[in-house]
């Protein structure tokens, strides 16, 4: 017999591995170190995370938490990442939205503190459907006032600068949020090479 729950279960594993590889590439790419950062995908009204306090290099699919959207009941043993609060709240706002990548990538985290949009020098950006990359109000990192701002600012965004903090990017795969973190990253590293020389204004220094 074919139920709704065999095709989701027939769909979590194959999602989990790719959330695991996923975490493990952010790692090697710099993008993330020890345990911070944090990945999801959404099945099926059911999200699965990174745990909390877990090395990249150690994590196994069986070692992620699985969360109801809806009601944030826990579905595993594992504990989550702290930063649930912001997943759930991009997949409360975003139906299309299918994971969910957070990282404190240097150069985009460090462009998080000017308060300013990080604008597409290279076609990185666009190429991955993103325009300039707005920073929106961070927040200590765990809360529900952090989780409401970054849920806020991707309503109608792929990715956005949380102040202070680091980069939220979304996507309708694993791949594309993390292609999309990674891009950000990117143009925030060639932003900073450039910063005052060729640049346009908005990315020079006041
Ligand atoms: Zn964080």
């Amino acid at each position: 017999m074919t139920s709704s729950a065999d095709s989701v279960a027939s769909t979590v594993d194959p999602v989990r591995g790719q959330i695991v590889d996923a975490a493990r590439r952010l790692a090697a790419q710099g993008l993330v170190i020890g345990t911070t950062g944090n990945v999801s995908a959404r099945i099926a009204g059911r999200v699965w995370i990174t745990p909390t306090r877990t090395p990249y290099a150690a994590l196994r699919p069986d070692d992620l938490a699985g969360v109801e959207v809806a009601s944030g009941r826990r579905l595993s043993a594992a504990t989550p990442s702290m930063e649930l609060p912001l997943h759930l709240a991009v997949y409360r706002t975003r139906s299309d939205v299918r994971a969910v990548v957070h990282t404190h990538s240097p150069h985009a985290t460090a462009w998080s503190f000017l308060d300013r949009p990080l604008a597409p020098t290279t076609e990185d950006l666009t190429y991955h459907g993103l325009g300039p990359v707005e920073t929106c109000a961070g927040g200590p990192p765990g809360t529900q006032a952090l989780a409401t701002s970054v849920g806020r600012a991707l309503r109608s965004e792929h990715a956005v600068l949380v102040a202070g903090h680091g980069v939220v990017a979304v996507g309708d795969t694993v791949e594309l949020a993390v292609a999309r973190a990674a891009a950000v990253e990117h143009v925030a590293q060639i932003a900073w090479l450039l910063r005052h020389e060729a640049l346009p204004a908005v990315h020079r220094q006041r």
